[in-house]
């Protein structure tokens, strides 16, 4: 079982995360894997270095970064565990790539898409859930943290794209998609993320 976690920065993906793996250790018995993009592996964590750093670096060279980082990813992590038998649970994954770097940044979103495609060998997630929420009000709820890297620092314009596309993406598929309101209390958002992947687990 592949699981991505989506949506815009301060959704609250990581917080969801870790309450899905609990949940399908605990209720179901499954060995999980938690993971995230960018940085879930060695390498990983070094690409996601350059790519948060101040200054950042131009759209297309960032694509490829995030495609580098999401290959690696795979071959060394998502694809070894789910042949051991474990689920995995990602926090971002190809969506967020068609999302930030296409929508937000205005790319060739087939492109953009492309690239994840080739990076992956064609690896989907068996479903996929946007944590969708209102970009101006999760930056203003994280507001004390501050944005953690540059890239927060978007305009709400482009985290405006950003939210559209996810929303977009999931209604073009929603056999994969489930679409959860993560404005609510945490332990609201994880019972409705439950409910709604159970079919997954047992399928
Ligand atoms: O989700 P996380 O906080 O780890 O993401 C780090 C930063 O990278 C965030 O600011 C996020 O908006 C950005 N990002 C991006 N394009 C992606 C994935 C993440 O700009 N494909």
């Amino acid at each position: 079982l592949f699981i991505a976690l989506e949506g815009g920065d301060g959704a609250g993906k990581s917080t969801q995360a870790a309450a899905i793996a609990a949940w399908l250790e605990e209720r179901h018995g499954v060995g999980v894997v938690v993971t995230r993009e960018p940085g879930g592996t060695e390498t990983g964590v070094k690409l996601r270095d350059v790519l948060l750093s101040d200054g950042g670096v131009p759209p297309r060279a960032e694509a490829l970064l995030f495609a580098a980082d999401r290959g690696h990813h795979v071959d060394t992590l998502i694809r070894p565990a789910l042949r051991a038998g474990r689920a995995v649970i990602t926090d971002r994954y190809m969506d967020s790539s068609i999302a930030y770097q296409g929508a937000g940044r205005d790319s060739d979103s087939e492109m953009i898409a492309d690239l994840s495609r080739w990076a992956t060998a064609g690896l989907l997630a068996d479903v996929t859930v946007v944590l969708d929420v209102d970009p101006v009000e999760a930056a203003r709820r994280r507001g004390d943290r501050g944005p953690q890297d540059h890239l927060e620092k978007e305009p709400a314009e482009f985290h405006r794209r950003v939210r559209q596309r996810f929303l977009d993406l999931a209604a073009a598929d929603p056999d994969r998609y489930v679409v959860v309101d993560a404005s609510g209390d945490p332990a609201d958002v994880t019972a409705t993320i439950v409910e709604a992947l159970t079919p997954f687990v047992a399928a």
